[in-house]
């Protein structure tokens, strides 16, 4: 892959706080941004270009593929079609692979299965017909899953007995569904890596990720987990990037189940973007995750992906974004916010990373 050189165009399909965030980063190495998006969004305000059109819009998508060099996306339901279309005039990182099976739990699952790596078990529900198979598959307790466009915790209903099926079912729409078991685990973790053209790999240290009502909310690094589980993590992700010919960064989500369990690790789900777990990375490494995602997808030399600092990073959501004043003079802290209007609840509207020196350990 030969190297984009500065003042190139990244074409990023999407406008959310991590298209904004990818496109600071590019603006650092000389690059411009374009964003494509149906809505404006927090990249519009720093990127170079923006067309907003409907992912069905060929024509729109065409002529936006014309002005760019390379796209990448920065969330993964960009409609697969439309980052088909897109890829015919330029090449589309990562892959186009990446986005098809990421986007639908089922199809995940049967990947990240057939990659023998550890999944909690799960079955899939097309219609009322399935459940009592899969209640039988999977056990109980469960979480009911929709297949498609579930985000932060959205469409997922848990399931304490099999009564409970039908309602939750209806309540995440009747949508085609995957059912799996609720693992218990002890911590949640992600594996950052970022894939270079050529298959070169590195990866960022695994922060311990703690959610609330499915949203995530702090990643702290360095984690606990022993140094054997910590190198079996990567492996995992190093394996399914590679059987993705993967391009940029991917984030692998994982329940750690300790020692207890039959495996201590079990794939949740990856990203196959640039991801919030890794937002430290921005101020606790020398190459932040989205400096090296436009590293890799330009052709460029992958950059360091060492820690020089520990560092908790904590969402800031809906409201939390209004002590901004307080946030931006706490010594140790650095401040994001993404320019969003409206503080909904559950928006998220900036992160705080607080970093100190580091500790040696991890
Ligand atoms: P997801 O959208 O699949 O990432 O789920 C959001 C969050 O819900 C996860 O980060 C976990 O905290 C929780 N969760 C999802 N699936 C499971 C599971 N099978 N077992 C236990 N917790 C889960």
């Amino acid at each position: 892959m030969q190297a984009l050189p500065p003042g190139s165009t990244i074409g990023i399909l999407g406008a959310g706080q991590l298209g904004r965030m990818l496109a600071l980063a590019a603006a650092r190495l000389g690059f411009k941004c374009h964003v494509y998006n149906d809505a404006t969004g927090p990249a519009c305000d720093v990127a170079a270009a923006t067309t907003l059109g409907s992912f069905d819009d060929e024509a729109r998508l065409k002529s936006f593929a014309a002005t760019v060099n390379v796209v990448t996306y920065e969330f993964e339901n960009v409609p697969v079609g439309a980052a088909a279309e897109v890829a015919r005039i330029k090449p589309v990182r990562p892959g186009l692979k990446a986005l098809e099976v990421s986007q639908d739990r089922l199809a995940e699952k049967r990947f990240v299965s057939e990659m023998k790596c550890p999944l909690a078990p799960f079955a899939a529900i097309a219609g009322p017909d399935d459940f009592r198979e899969a209640l039988r598959t999977v056990g109980l307790p469960a979480i009911l899953k929709t297949r498609r466009l579930g985000y932060d915790g959205k469409g997922q209903m848990r399931i304490e007995t099999p009564p409970d099926m039908p309602a939750a079912f209806a309540a995440i729409g009747g949508a085609p569904a995957t059912l799996e078991a609720i693992v218990d685990f002890v911590s949640e973790i992600s594996v950052l890596l970022v894939r270079s053209g050529a298959g070169e790999t590195r990866f960022y240290d695994i922060p311990i990720n703690r959610h609330d009502g499915g949203i995530l909310r702090t990643s702290t690094v360095p984690c606990d987990l022993p140094e054997p589980h910590q190198a079996r993590a990567r492996a995992i992700a190093g394996e399914l990037a590679a059987a993705l010919d993967y391009v940029g960064v991917l984030a692998v989500e994982m329940f750690y189940v300790g020692v207890a369990g039959a495996a201590p690790l079990i794939v949740n789900e990856f990203a196959p973007r640039v991801h919030n777990s890794g937002h430290w990375t921005i101020d606790a490494c020398a190459v932040s995750q989205f400096e090296n995602h436009v590293r890799a997808i330009a052709g460029w030399p992958l950059g360091a992906s060492d820690r020089h600092s520990d560092a908790q990073m904590t969402n800031l959501i809906g409201p939390e974004a209004g002590d901004w004043v307080q946030l931006a003079a706490e010594p140790g802290a650095c401040l994001h916010l993404y320019g969003k209007g409206e503080a909904r609840p559950g928006r998220k509207m900036g992160h705080v990373t607080r970093i100190k020196a580091r500790s040696g350990s991890g």
